[in-house]
C-alpha cells in the first residue's frame, strides 16, 4: 500500500457511486412514471410516485436513500483525489504557457452510468470522454484487478490506470488527440501504428506523473509501479481498454506490456515531457 495521504487531494470529483442504474435518481424514474400515467388520463404527484417506487425498490437508491457507505469522502474517494489532485497540479505546472490545462472532471460509479460519449458499463473498464473531459471509473473494476492482484500494489495499480486516462485528458486538449485522430493514417493498425503511439504516450505521460511525485514517499520501493503496470496489463488492462471503442467511437488498439511498461520508464525516469512525443 502506497501512502498516497502524503500528496494532499484536489480535483473535480463526481461520486455516483451512491445512486441507482446509470446514476438515474428516483425522481427522473417517477417522472417518466408520472408522464406514463398521464397517456392514460391518470394525474399522480410525482413526489408520491417517487416515494412509491423508491419503499418498493424499483428505482434504485434516490438521494434520500443514498447508501451511508458512500456519504461524504469514503477512503476511495480520499485515494482518487490525492491521485487526481496531485495529478493536476503537475500538468497545470507543466503546461504552463503552452495553454491555460483545464483539469479533468473524474466520476466515480458502480455497474453503470451515463457518460458524454454514451452509457458506461463496468465492460467498457475505465476510461476517458474526450466528449466531456471526463474519467470514468468504476470501482468494481477495481475491485477486480484488487482480487487478483492478491492485495498487493491494487493501489497503485489504480492509480496508474488513473495517471494513464488523465494522459488521455492532457492528448485531447492539447489538440494531440484530434490531429493524430484526423490523420488518414490513423486506420491503420500494427504495433507502431498511431493509435497504439497515442496510448504508449498516455502510459509515458503517467510516469511523468509519477516522476512528479517521486520525493514525495509515496511509493515504497522503485519497483512498486512496474510491478503495478505488469499486472494491470496482466488482468487484461488491454483488452478492458480496447473496449473503449465502443465508448468512443474510435479504432483502439493497444501496446504489449513490454511496450507499455518502456513508455511509462520514459516518463518516469526523465520527468521530461519532451521525451513523451508521440
Ligand atoms: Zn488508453
Amino acid at each position: 500500500m502506497a501512502l498516497w495521504d502524503k500528496l494532499g487531494g484536489g480535483g473535480n470529483i463526481e461520486d455516483r457511486r451512491g445512486m441507482g442504474a446509470l446514476g438515474i435518481g428516483g425522481s427522473l424514474v417517477a417522472g417518466i412514471v408520472v408522464l406514463a400515467l398521464g397517456y392514460f388520463g391518470i394525474s399522480a404527484d410525482p413526489a408520491l410516485v417517487e416515494q412509491l417506487l423508491v419503499s418498493a425498490g424499483v428505482t434504485g437508491q434516490s438521494e434520500s436513500t443514498q447508501t451511508s457507505e458512500f456519504k461524504g469522502q469514503d477512503s476511495y474517494e480520499t485515494f482518487a483525489s490525492n491521485v487526481i489532485g496531485s495529478s493536476n497540479r503537475y500538468w497545470s505546472k507543466t503546461l504552463s504557457g503552452n495553454t491555460d490545462y483545464q483539469t479533468p472532471r473524474l466520476v466515480l460509479f458502480r455497474n453503470a452510468t451515463q457518460s458524454g460519449c454514451g452509457i458506461a458499463t463496468s465492460e467498457v473498464g475505465p476510461h476517458y470522454c474526450p466528449l466531456d473531459k471526463t474519467i470514468y471509473l468504476d470501482e468494481t473494476f477495481f475491485d477486480v484487478l484488487a482480487e487478483r492482484l492478491g492485495g498487493s500494489n491494487g493501489d497503485v495499480a489504480q492509480a496508474y490506470v488513473m495517471a494513464h486516462e488523465v494522459g488521455h485528458h492532457v492528448q485531447n486538449v492539447t489538440g494531440i488527440m484530434e490531429r493524430v485522430q484526423n490523420d488518414p493514417a490513423y486506420e491503420q493498425t500494427g504495433s507502431n501504428s498511431l493509435s497504439v503511439r497515442l496510448e504508449l504516450q498516455a502510459d509515458c505521460y503517467a510516469g511523468l506523473w509519477a516522476n512528479s511525485i517521486k520525493d514525495a514517499g509515496v511509493f515504497e520501493s522503485d519497483n512498486e509501479i512496474q510491478e503495478a503496470i505488469v499486472a494491470a496489463g496482466d488482468v487484461g488492462f488491454d483488452r478492458i481498454q480496447s473496449t473503449t471503442v465502443s465508448v468512443n467511437s474510435v479504432k483502439w488498439t493497444h501496446g504489449s506490456s513490454a511496450q507499455r511498461i518502456e513508455s511509462f520508464n520514459r516518463g518516469w525516469k526523465s520527468g521530461q515531457l519532451s521525451q513523451c512525443s508521440l
